[in-house]
Parts: structure tokens; sequence; C-alpha cells
């Protein structure tokens, strides 16, 4: 074998080389991307069935978290979301085809998502929670004093404050659509009228500047 047939010999064997490594990193990345996409399905799915526990839109939680599952690419393999908790735990899976393996693979990814649910919000309607939390978000360090109140709960307020709280069957605490905010400074007050109607929320009674309620109802 002459010197000039030995070393293309070694050219085709590197060149053969190369195409295996750009094939082999190829599937590298597929995995790769196929994780990532698994995750951030599996987030989606976390947070979805987390936010179906805490305000209810009338859908079941692992239904929901189905969903955000298939519309990232992925399918759910589990949901650990009872209702009555905040957090969800949330399990999915990706098939990725490896050609150069002449095979596929299947991708698992988990992902937790917990809401913090906000004090006070029990017995509030749901589109209002979600309003109160928007607002929650857009200002730091607000709290519910007083939200929703039975009418036993109205009358025992009125009678001890007949000018500040109405008398029971008039308030829209009774109704659920209607908090008293408590606020950690003015600034935060006045953050919190500013932001209100972008959240659809008004203090409607100018004397009660923490009473708040959604717009429109
Ligand atoms: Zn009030």
């Amino acid at each position: 074998m002459s010197e000039r047939g030995s070393a293309s010999i070694v050219v085709a064997g590197a060149v053969a080389l190369a195409a295996m490594v750009a094939a082999l990193s190829g599937d590298l990345s597929r995995v790769v991307s196929a994780r990532a996409r698994a995750q951030t399905a599996a987030d989606a799915a976390a947070l979805g069935a987390a936010q179906e526990l805490v305000i209810p839109a009338g859908r079941a939680p692992d239904d929901v978290a189905r969903d955000f599952a298939e519309r990232n690419g992925a399918r759910l393999v589990a949901c650990r979301c009872e209702p009555g908790t905040t957090e969800a735990v949330a399990t999915v899976e990706i098939e990725v085809d490896l050609p150069l393996l002449g095979q596929s693979r299947i991708i698992h990814a988990a992902a937790r998502a917990v809401i913090a649910a906000l004090p006070g919000i029990e017995g509030l309607q749901p589109f209002f929670v979600a309003r109160l939390m928007c607002l929650f978000e857009a200002v730091d360090g607000l709290w519910i004093v007083s939200g929703f109140r039975t009418s036993a709960e109205q009358a025992e307020l009125h009678e001890a404050n007949p000018d500040l709280a109405a008398p029971p069957g008039s308030s829209n605490h009774e109704l659920g659509l209607a908090a008293d905010l408590g606020y950690p400074t003015d600034a935060a007050e006045g953050a919190a009228h500013a932001h209100a109607a972008g959240c659809g929320l008004e203090f409607p009674i100018s004397y009660e500047p923490w009473h708040v309620e959604p717009i429109g109802v």
C-alpha cells in the first residue's frame, strides 16, 4: 500500500468520525432540548393546577395540568393536586427520536408549584380573589383585615359601630364582594388606590379608603 493510499484512508476515517460526532451531537442536542421542553411543560402544568386549586374556575385541577402539559408538547403522567390544598406536583413525559441510535427515548420532568393563598380570602367570590391577587402582586405588604362576613358577624359589627359598618343584609361583605385592606404605609395605600382600576377594583366609599370592591358588580 502506497503512502498516498494510507493517507486517504486516514482522511476517509476522519471524515466518517466527524460525521458520526455530528450525528451524535445531533441526538444529544435533541435530548437536551426535549429535556428543556419537558421541564417547561411540567412547570406550566404544575402552575396551572395550583392556580385552579386556589382560584377554582370550575375544572378538575388534573385536567388543567393535562391541558397545560399538552399545549407544551408533553404528556401528563401524574398530577398530585388535591382539592383543598394549594400545592400541585406535575410529572410529564416527552418522547424524543434519536435517529443515529435508531430509537426513541422517553424524557421525564417534574415540577412543584405552591400558590401562597391570601389569608382572609375564604368566602370571597373567586373572580374577586383573582382581582385582589392582581392588586397584591402590584403593591407589596397589603393584607386583608376583613373579607367575607356572615350576616350575624355583620350585625355584630353594625351594633358595635353603626356609623362605620352597614346594617346586616346591606353589606357587600356578606356577598363575598368586599374586603377591607390593611396598609403597611401611607405610600402603600396610595399605590393600592392607583393600581386598583387596573386590577378591576375600586374603593367606592371615600371615608373608608380600605374598603375595596370589584368594579361593575
Ligand atoms: Zn368594608
